[in-house]
């Protein structure tokens, strides 16, 4: 076995604290990284904390992990020593079901095998994440990153670029599209970037007016500040596609439904730890659409990787030490981070 340090949770209350455990020696098609970064994404937290319900622990979080490839398996022909690679929300799936088989392994049947808490396949171990420093990984689940992308810049990308890049592709944000992006944090930054990027025309709707500038820099062509409901009025029917970041319940969706035009849609990427209470009539009403996405397949991941580096797009980023995650999770609940942590593991 290859021994692993990492930074995990005994227990839905703790704290995270330092942790000693083991990686599979590699297997044939196995890449074994050297983890140099890894993001916090705010389901780190939902997680540790058990706020969804399905969390065994010990746990190391984090999927948005950026490293360097350090040993490969006798039959990995995708990656050598020295790459620059990503992990990012899953590392295997059942590969013969229709959604694998279409190059949607993020919509697996057999549901996808996530980087932490989650079983292998096998059910040989529990998964464990990139708040660590060694990871072992099948080469197919494994993304190459440009070298264009700074590592610690590029983790990010693994979780949030493709949970913003893969809604915008598929309901073909570009040229002539109206889009509104709700909330403006680790998710919202990417959605301006990559949507402007794709040609779109970006409206942020936040909640304050303090990410304004930093919006509009990151190429957002409005910013709508969401507590003054007149300031919502003026862009009703107005949108072909809303996406949503933010996970809290505490929205009033039909506000927003009432911004689509006709047949548009409201994408949901956030998951709030409660249900929400909606009525259907504006959907009704005018076609309307009220859908969600879950983060990428490994096939669109990479394309989204190469899309970002090829037009100079990265996340803005916070790096931290190891010692610091717990601090950051608090600072993440009160949306004090401009726009996303990541923790440098060189310090583990
Ligand atoms: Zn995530
Ligand atoms: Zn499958």
């Amino acid at each position: 076995m290859i021994k692993a340090k990492g930074i995990a949770a005994a227990s839905a209350k703790s704290a995270l604290a330092p942790f000693s455990f083991e990686r599979r020696n590699p297997k044939e098609h196995d890449v074994v990284i050297d983890i140099k970064y890894c993001g916090i994404c705010h389901s780190d937290i939902h997680q540790a904390r058990n706020e969804w319900g399905h969390s065994s622990y010990p746990m190391v979080p984090g999927h948005e992990i950026a490293g360097i490839v350090r040993e490969v398996g006798a039959k990995v022909s995708k990656y050598k020593i020295g790459d620059h690679v990503g992990v990012g929300c899953f590392v295997d799936s059942c590969r013969t079901c229709s959604s694998c088989k279409q190059d949607l392994d993020n919509y697996c049947l057999e549901g996808h095998t996530m980087t932490y808490n989650s079983l292998e396949r096998d059910g040989s171990a529990q998964t464990q994440g990139g708040y660590s420093d060694v990871i072992v990984v099948d080469e197919n689940y494994v993304l190459q990153i440009p070298n264009s992308i700074p590592l610690d810049k590029a983790a990010p990308l693994l979780c949030a670029g493709i949970t913003l890049y893969s809604p915008l592709m598929h309901w073909k944000a570009g040229p002539g599209k109206k889009v509104g992006i709700l909330g403006m944090g680790g998710l919202g930054h990417m959605g301006v970037k990559i949507g402007a990027a794709l040609g779109a025309e970006i409206t942020v709707l936040s909640g304050s007016d303090k990410k304004r500038e930093d919006a509009l820099k990151m190429g957002a062509h409005n910013f709508v500040v969401t507590k003054d409901a007149e300031n919502l009025k003026k862009y009703a029917g107005y949108f072909d596609l809303i996406i949503n970041t933010v996970s809290s319940a505490d929205i009033n969706m039909m506000d927003y439904f009432n911004l689509l035009k006709l047949d548009a849609t409201l994408v949901a990427l956030g998951a709030p730890d409660k249900p929400l209470s909606i009525s259907p009539f504006p959907l009704i009403l005018m076609r309307r659409n009220y859908a969600g996405s879950v983060i990428g397949s490994i096939k669109e991941t990479q394309e989204m990787l190469d899309f970002c580096a090829k037009h100079g797009i990265a996340p803005e980023i916070e790096l931290i030490a190891p010692n610091q995650v717990n601090e950051a999770f608090e600072r993440i609940l009160k949306s004090d981070v401009r726009y996303r942590f990541v923790i440098n593991l060189a310090s583990l």
